[in-house]
């Protein structure tokens, strides 16, 4: 992915939800994006590199901040998210970004979607959900075999009274429990606290 001294940012045109314009640029924020946060923390993994090729199963997109920035990257995004007030937000982003395909529906209910998704090679998960996990697991039908699963774990919002850490370990055991192996997991301190990140890959 491009960076410009040092910075991440996007090719597309800017204007989309406020951000700051570097060099022509659009800069992708690690502080407003979690996808930006855990670039800057694993730039040397190729599964964190969005790929003009690649089809994204993208789980929460919100009003379509960091789904913007996977448009400028990548071949097509699935953006399902299920709340009426950002999705309207992310439809009118989709008008700027042809390749955004906005879905309203649960993420939880894959089957409200299935006839409008096909085959992806990535399944990016931000739902901050109790069953974080089981929703990735839900929707794994659609990541094709060896494709990535990238799932944003607030830890509070699964258990707020259990450590952190734990609610991390309790998801990286369900998500291998589940037929993923798991590739790579970090923190995504300084940028978001209590989040962590979680890589694998489908590989049955
Ligand atoms: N990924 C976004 C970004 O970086 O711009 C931020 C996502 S925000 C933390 C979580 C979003 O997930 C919210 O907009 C919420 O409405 C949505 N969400 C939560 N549970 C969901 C579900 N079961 N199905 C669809 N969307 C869901």
């Amino acid at each position: 992915m491009i960076r410009v001294d040092g910075v991440l940012v996007s090719k597309g045109q800017g204007g989309v939800y406020g951000e700051k314009m570097m060099k022509g640029f659009r800069v992708w924020d690690p502080y407003r994006s979690k996808f930006a946060a855990l670039a800057m923390i694993r730039s040397d993994k190729p599964e964190t590199e969005l790929t003009e090729d690649l089809k994204v199963l993208y789980l929460g997109a919100a009003n379509g901040t960091t789904v913007s920035h996977f448009a400028d990257y990548t071949e097509c995004i699935y953006a399902v998210e299920f709340a009426p007030r950002p999705m309207q937000d992310l439809i009118e982003v989709s008008r700027r970004r042809k390749n955004i395909i906005p879905i309203m529906a649960d993420a939880g209910n894959p089957v409200e979607y299935a006839p409008f998704v096909e085959s992806v090679d990535m399944i990016y998960q931000d739902v901050a959900q109790p069953n974080q996990a089981e929703i990735a697991v839900k929707n794994l039908p659609f990541l094709k075999s060896n494709g990535i699963v990238i799932l944003m774990l607030k830890t509070r919002s699964v258990d707020v009274t259990t450590d952190p850490k734990n609610v991390f370990l309790d998801t990286l055991k369900e998500l291998e429990e589940s037929g993923l192996s798991v590739l790579d997991a970090c923190w995504l301190e300084p940028y978001h606290h209590d989040h962590a990140c979680i890589i694998c890959r489908k590989i049955m």
